[in-house]
């Protein structure tokens, strides 16, 4: 705590840091001392720089990789649950049967045994 002032913590390290501050020792810059700065809008002071766009249930958003990778998985989970695919043999059986891109059905297809993560649990 830093007595007599209003703090709030680094997004970033979450050392107590003034409000007004603008960096941090850990290396953060608020979003106005860098005029480089894509603010992610994924979560509230994400340190990293937004790169992609995407769809969310409240409209498209700027996001950065880390995030995105997050929320496809998020979408890719609450697919798999939509459609009851527990195991990865399940979701990879519903993949083939509806899949409609041929390459990538065929690219699916010719996975060897083991190489899916997770695959042994199915069995
Ligand atoms: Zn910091
Ligand atoms: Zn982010």
């Amino acid at each position: 705590m830093i007595v007599g002032v209003e703090t709030t913590p680094c997004p970033k390290c979450d050392r107590e840091l003034p409000v007004t501050a603008v960096k941090c020792r850990c290396g953060w810059l608020a979003a106005k001392a860098d005029p480089a700065r894509v603010e992610c809008e994924y979560t509230l002071g994400c340190p990293d720089n937004a790169i992609l766009k995407e769809k969310t249930v409240t409209g498209w958003i700027k996001i950065c990789e880390k995030h995105s990778m997050q929320l496809a998985q998020q979408k890719a989970d609450a697919a798999c649950q939509k459609l009851g695919l527990k195991t990865p043999a399940e979701q990879r059986a519903w993949v083939l049967a509806n899949l409609k891109n041929k390459p990538l059905r065929e690219r699916i297809i010719q996975r060897e045994p083991g190489e899916d993560w997770g695959e042994e649990d199915a069995t």
